[in-house]
């Protein structure tokens, strides 16, 4: 039974994504078994999935007041992502996304307390004039987003880590309409068309860096899930601030290209889940970010969440300074104000006195 599980298992990891979900052909009967068939227009995968009911699922909403800043959340530093021309990558149509298989000689060596190694990344997006992000940031949703997936290197292969509460590590990336092509993605996007509904194409490797934003040490950091049956809660998420732009053009090639049953493939997102009593840390303030087309994060944990074992975020202390800070400037203002009114006050009633004194000298007279 183990055995059958673990096989069912490779399976629907080998071909997936957080989307590691079965492409077409794979979907189906594995060994006289029949794995539940999912799609993104009824999402209703508890039936056959029970993890897709946890409480701790992906995508969620990113409130960014009440994210938790830690500026101690270590900066993603990413090893081997420059692949060379001669590596050939697979690009393939699963029937819920492209998929592009990564080398595992690629890392995320920082900004864990583990070594993950990567494994694919795939995108997910809306149709027409619908966006298709799967994370929304106080609710806005962007036109795209694309997963980097990686696995604990410790467990060996995606298939072990992906049941592992620490077993997965996934970045993601907004994608985002702007006025400029954006040729670091025509290495994906320019071969779409080429990729037959449940094929496998290959390309030649390039530097997987610049799929990324600039700013990797501005992100945002929760626990969760896959976005897609078996829906595991074992992603540790990685949600950049900073938005990647490409032309309406690419968008349109992304939205248009692909085809699942014999339809075009789009919007293949999950709708965003309940954060339940999970903490959204940032790993940057307001005042350090650049990003202009999303609000950024405040301080406050409105939540009540423990979030103590996360280190060094606003604290109780820091409140209270704030709140204290603050008064004390009142009561300066207030008492330089009183200060210069009795000094007006006192120089009028002078004035006063001249004034009242010339009438009265008048009558004098
Ligand atoms: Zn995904």
């Amino acid at each position: 039974m183990r055995r059958l599980l673990f096989l069912i298992l490779t399976q629907l990891l080998a071909t997936g994504t957080c989307d590691i979900s079965p492409g077409p052909e794979q979907e189906g009967k594995h060994e006289g078994k029949t794995l539940a068939h999912w799609n993104y227009e009824d999402q209703d995968w508890v039936k056959g999935y029970p993890y897709c009911n946890g409480d701790a699922q992906s995508p969620i909403n990113i409130n960014t007041r009440k994210t938790i800043v830690n500026k101690e959340l270590p900066s993603i530093t990413l090893e081997g992502y420059n692949l060379k021309e001669t590596e050939q990558l697979d690009l393939s149509n699963n029937g819920h996304t492209v998929q592009l298989s990564l080398p595992d000689s690629m890392s995320i060596s920082g900004g864990f307390t583990q070594k993950y190694l990567a494994s694919q990344l795939h995108f997910h997006w809306g149709s027409e004039n619908i966006p298709g992000s799967e994370h929304t940031v106080d609710g806005t949703q962007y036109a795209a987003e694309m997963h980097i997936v990686h696995f604990a290197a410790k467990y060996e292969s995606l298939v072990n880590a992906s049941q592992k509460a620490d077993g997965l590590a996934v970045l993601a990336v907004f994608l985002q309409v702007g006025t400029q092509h954006n040729k670091n993605y025509d290495h994906i996007f320019d071969k779409l068309q080429d990729i037959a509904e449940g094929a496998t194409i290959k390309i030649p490797g390039f530097d997987i860096n610049t799929l990324l934003p600039s700013q990797l040490h501005h992100f945002f950091r929760y626990t969760g899930s896959l976005t897609t049956p078996p829906c595991f809660q074992t992603v540790t998420w990685t949600v950049f601030n900073e938005v990647v732009l490409i032309s309406q053009v690419q968008l349109d090639k992304l939205k248009t290209s692909l085809k699942a049953n014999h339809h075009t493939l789009d919007s293949n997102f999950r709708q965003v889940q309940p954060l339940n009593r999970r903490s959204v840390f940032a790993s940057f303030s307001s005042l350090t970010s650049s990003r202009s087309i999303v609000p950024n994060v405040g301080f406050t944990d409105s939540d009540g969440n423990d979030n103590s074992a996360n280190g060094n975020h606003f604290t109780l202390g820091d409140t209270l300074a704030v709140i204290f800070g603050t008064l004390f400037g009142c009561t300066a203002l207030a008492f330089a104000v009183y200060v210069l009114k009795q000094k007006k006050q006192r120089s009028n009633t002078e004035r006063g006195q001249k004034v009242i004194y010339k009438p009265a000298a008048t009558m004098e007279a």
